[in-house]
């Protein structure tokens, strides 16, 4: 298998710029270490009908393309099922029955991070599981042996964060993101990782998830967001942020790919001819700071 980067977006809705120049950027960390480049559609959750062929389009408008067929993750539940049942057999999962609710009024074990889970489901006796499992669906969380994990990342260094009993596997049967994500990137033999450095703090759990599954840990780049003039996330309600709705007040995808070249110090053109310019070494590390140009 070829090593590749990806982007994995879900489709909840359309790309705005800031979900757009993450991708430019995964792409361009890819192209310029000779990976292949992936799509994955996060399709497990708040998926939107229509809005996949939105996103693709609009990737591939601004020049992204991708090296394999798009893959979506509801087409893979063989998959984490079989890392669930894996770890499962080696005594690394527990049933949790907590509501949302219950969780956030635990007391919270001593020394444990704050959100941490505090392992309340961890020690039920047998019977108090059985009276439980009566009661509502299980979750299926990890046992995890350790309370932080370090991952080295490009931009940041060296990143030491949270790692508690999380989630792998929703009440609802949905699988979670964080193991899906590991599962999907080992299988797809993705060995890069760029995304919003929003999903930084998920990133030691992934990474001790990987390897108490013994796959490999990918390299990791989390990108600075884009924000508002606000110095707020960039989001939908922010005007014009969406190819679609730049393309109506007269901005088309070539001069918003040229604006997410420009916030990178590169030149304008397309994404391949910024290639020999690009250097991770000298990325932006703030925000970029997005206003609506005009038309
Ligand atoms: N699907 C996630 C999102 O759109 C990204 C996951 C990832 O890149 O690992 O926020």
């Amino acid at each position: 298998m070829t090593p590749a980067g990806r982007f994995a977006p879900s489709p909840s809705g359309e790309l705005h710029v800031g979900n757009l120049r993450t991708a430019a950027l995964a792409w361009l960390f890819a192209k310029s270490s000779a990976r292949d480049f992936l799509l994955r559609v996060e399709d497990l959750d708040r998926a939107r009908s229509g809005a996949e062929a939105e996103q693709l389009r609009d990737l591939q408008a601004i020049g992204v393309s991708w090296d394999a067929a798009v893959v979506r993750q509801t087409e893979r539940a063989a998959l984490y099922d079989e890392a669930i049942s894996r770890l499962t057999a080696d005594g690394r999962t527990y049933e949790c029955f907590c509501t949302r609710r219950e969780i956030q009024e635990a007391p919270s074990a001593p020394h444990a991070p704050q959100g941490a889970y505090p392992g309340t489901c961890r020690r039920l006796s047998h019977a108090e599981r059985e009276i439980r499992r009566a009661t509502r669906p299980a979750s299926i969380r990890l046992r995890s042996d350790v309370a932080e994990w370090a991952v080295e990342d490009q931009l940041h260094g060296k990143y030491l964060g949270v790692v508690d009993d999380f989630v792998l596997r929703r009440n609802d049967g949905v699988t979670a993101y964080n193991l899906a994500v590991v599962v999907d990137d080992a299988a797809q033999g993705i060995d890069q990782v760029v995304r919003g450095d929003d999903l930084l703090s998920s990133t030691p759990r992934q990474a001790y998830l990987a390897t108490l599954l013994g796959l490999p840990v990918p390299e990791y780049a989390h990108v600075p967001l884009v924000v508002n003039a606000d110095g707020a996330r960039l989001a939908k309600r922010d005007g014009a942020v969406t190819l679609g709705d730049l393309a109506a007040v007269g901005i088309p995808a070539e001069r918003v790919r040229n604006l997410i070249l420009g916030s990178l110090g590169l030149p304008a053109g397309t994404l391949r001819d910024a290639l020999p310019e690009f250097d991770p070494t000298r990325l932006p590390t703030e925000p970029w700071v997005w206003i609506t140009p005009r038309g």
